[in-house]
Order: C-alpha cells, then structure tokens, then sequence
C-alpha cells in the first residue's frame, strides 16, 4: 500500500545541472536497491515552495555564475558563518511558509538535501514543528554535490548527517562545527549506469559509430557546453589532423553543435563526432582515451570511475577551484586553459610521446579508476535508507528539538 511506503523528501534546486543529476542518482539507486520500498520526491524547494523574489533564486544563480566577478563577491560576502547564519534565519522569515507547506505535502520520513542553501532553514522548521509535536522525529541528511572547495552553507550542525565526497570536504564540514560522528564519506553520487560492466571497447566504439582503432579523445563543458570548445576543436585539428577523433558533447549549448557541424570533415581533418545533450555519456567515456572538460564535479567523478586521464580546461570560479589541485596532486591529469597548448598535451599523450610519457598516461588512467568511486551512490541510499527507518536522537533536527537551554537532553 502506498501509505505504508516510507516517503523521502529531496530538496534540490536547478542551479547548474549537478545538484539535479545528484538527486536523479539518488532516485534510481534507490529504486534499483530497494524497488517501490521507498517513495522518492525530488523537489525545487526555492522554486516551487517560496515567494517572489526567492523563487527567483535559480535564475539568479544562472546570471550570476555568467560574471565571474559578481559570483566570486556572493559568494566570498556569503562564506563566513557570522555572515550567512543571520542572513538565512531572515530569509527563513519569508520562505518557512513554503518549507512547511512542502511538509505538510510530502509527510516525509527523511528529509535530504543536495543544495548548499537547503540546509539552515529547513532544518529549523524541521525542528520547530517536532519541539511543537506537528512533526514525528525525522532526520535531515545533507549530500554534498561539490566536490572539494565549497560553501560553507552546505554544513549545518543540526544536520543528521552529512555525506561528503572528499577528505577536503570533511576537513571542512569539521572546521564549519560538524561532529565527526555526523559525517560519511563515500564519494559523489554518480548514476547506477557508471557502475554497470560495459561491453568491451571495440564494440562499444562501433555501437557509437566510433573509428576502430584511431586514438579518441572526449572534450565536454558540463550540462550547459560552457568553455573553448570550438577552439579547442580547432586547434586539435590543426594538431593532429586526421590521427585521431574528437566527441564533443555539447549539453544544452545548441548553438555550438550547429556550428561544430558546419566544419570541414574529411581527409586531413579529426574525426569529429558532435552530440546534444545525452544520456549515455558513460558510454562514450568507456570508448575515449582521455577527456578534456571543465571542472566539474560530476564530470570529474565520472571520469575517474571510468579510468580516463583528465585535462581540466577551465573551471566556474570558487566552488570548482579546488577540483583543479585534486586532479593535479593526484596525478589524474593536467590543467591547461590555453587551446593550443591543449592540443599539444592531448598529441603527447595520445600521439607523439615517447615510451616514457606513454607510461605515464597509462599510469593517469589506472590512478584515475583506483580513484573512482562507483558504490559511493549505493553506501549512500543504503546510510539514507537507515535514516528513514529510524530517528537519530544525538544530532539531527530531533535533537535540536529536543534541546533544553542549550543542553543536549538524551543525548550522550
Ligand atoms: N551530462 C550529461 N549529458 C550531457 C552533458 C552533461 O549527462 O550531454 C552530465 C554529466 O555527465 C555530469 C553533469 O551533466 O553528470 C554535469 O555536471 P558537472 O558537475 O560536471 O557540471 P555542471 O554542468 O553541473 O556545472
């Protein structure tokens, strides 16, 4: 019976394409682990749950993320918790209406997040309503989608739990006044389809139209086609000609694929193969040698699941700033901006290096999949499964609740 299922509310919201794509994969590990067990909601909490001008707050962000500038002041303004603590519980004035009616709507046995700015004020809502016995005991959990420098909105002490993806993150959960104990680190959750066996790479390669046995190299800028990537396309060309081919994935941006398909082809030319927004992209890292992306988390993650040495292009500014050292200290690739020098690292690992330097690509990608982290997403539906079950009496928004001039009650 559908009464009996046990409901999980996620909060997202559509700023960038991550935090969607985090919840979907959430969504189906669930599905995939527990079948009709537990009933998922993926909700815009700022979009369809709070008044003018919050709901406005995931076109903001588009605009925003566009000056890098103007992200970089938010978001530096934002960071400290002095700063943003005061600044939510005000805007919680506004948009507590929306969280409780979202709520009421749901009946969730477990709340989680995978938004940086969906953490303070549900939480206290949350918390409201059990101290007011409206609410049975139910625990929150945050899933960061960032991966290494984030914002501090992202951890909340009365949070439940909080799922990090990486040493950095954890370090930083900690220094924000997260317990130990309330945090978990599995990796980012990445859809089931990168955890499937895929079939091997020459039949994968002629399932995507791919040439045999020419070297492959996959170059995407996140949902959205952001970057150099016509450039990118050009200067390959001018490099390597026709000893190799170039997937370009281009998300969202219709205007480049139009213009990707308008090139030249044909002899002494790459190969180019140029796609929308798909679906299969897991597919196409298995066929390609290496990739050249901005640094994107889910991206990234991707790419070290399937073993692919990883030429980072460009990042957003701040939350993706840290994404560039993880890659650089873990020998997983290399950071470049300028076109035509990406060319010229792309020829030398997949054309014109000598044995040493076709070791050490060899040696990128075998690093690259020892980092991967393929059942992240599974450890993560099994932690949230658990919280659904059972309220956490230590932290979470039960314990705030049940706190007593500042004393935790029942609390060890
Ligand atoms: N993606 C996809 N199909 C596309 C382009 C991108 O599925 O055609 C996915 C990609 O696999 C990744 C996400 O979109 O999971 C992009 O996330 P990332 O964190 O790299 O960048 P964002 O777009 O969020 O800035």
């Amino acid at each position: 019976k559908d009464e009996d299922r046990k409901r999980i509310l996620i909060g997202m919201s559509n700023t960038g394409g991550g935090h969607k794509a985090s919840a979907e994969a959430i969504q189906a590990a669930f599905q995939e682990r527990y079948g009709n067990k537990y009933e998922i909601f993926i909700v815009d909490l700022w979009k369809e749950h709070t008044p003018p001008p919050f709901n406005a707050m995931p076109d903001t962000y588009s605009f925003l993320v566009k000056n890098a500038f103007l992200w970089r002041f938010t978001y530096e303004v934002t960071n400290p918790k002095l700063i943003h603590v005061p600044y939510l519980s005000t805007v919680a004035n506004f948009v507590s209406r929306g969280v409780n009616e979202a709520l009421d709507k749901y009946r969730p046995h477990l709340v989680v997040s995978v938004h940086p700015l969906m953490q303070h004020i549900p939480i206290r809502v949350m918390t409201d309503r059990i101290r007011s016995g409206t609410m049975s005991p139910t625990n929150f959990a945050t899933v960061v989608t960032d991966f290494t420098t984030c914002h501090n909105t992202w951890f909340c002490p009365d949070a439940t739990r909080c799922f990090v993806p990486t040493e950095f993150c954890r370090q930083l959960a900690i220094s924000n006044g997260m317990a130990p104990g309330q945090l978990v680190m599995h990796g980012l959750p990445i859809r089931p389809s990168f955890s499937r066996p895929l079939p091997a790479r020459p039949a994968l390669r002629r399932s995507l139209g791919m040439a045999a046995s020419l070297p492959a190299v996959l170059l995407v800028g996140g949902g959205e086609g952001m970057g150099a990537l016509e450039d990118t396309v050009e200067q390959l060309d001018k490099r390597l000609g026709d000893k190799c081919q170039v997937v370009v994935i281009c998300g969202r941006n219709r205007r480049l694929q139009e213009r990707l398909r308008a090139r030249p082809q044909g002899p002494g030319h790459v190969v180019l193969h140029v796609c929308g927004f798909v679906d299969n992209i897991h597919e196409w890292m298995g066929a390609c040698d290496a990739i050249i992306t901005k640094a994107g988390p889910g991206t990234i993650a991707e790419a070290l699941i399937s073993g692919l040495p990883i030429l980072l292009n460009g990042n957003v500014p701040c939350q993706e700033e840290g994404n560039i050292p993880y890659v650089l200290e873990n020998r997983v690739g290399a950071f470049e901006t300028r076109p035509d020098r990406i060319a010229a690292i792309i020829s030398s690992w997949l054309l014109e290096g000598g044995e040493e330097q076709r070791a050490e690509f060899a040696a990128m990608g075998k690093r690259a999949k020892a980092l991967g982290r393929p059942k992240a997403v599974y450890q993560i539906v099994d932690d949230l499964a658990a919280l659904a079950d059972e309220p956490d009496f230590q932290f979470g928004p039960a314990a705030a609740a049940a706190l007593v001039g500042g004393q935790r009650s029942g609390a060890p």
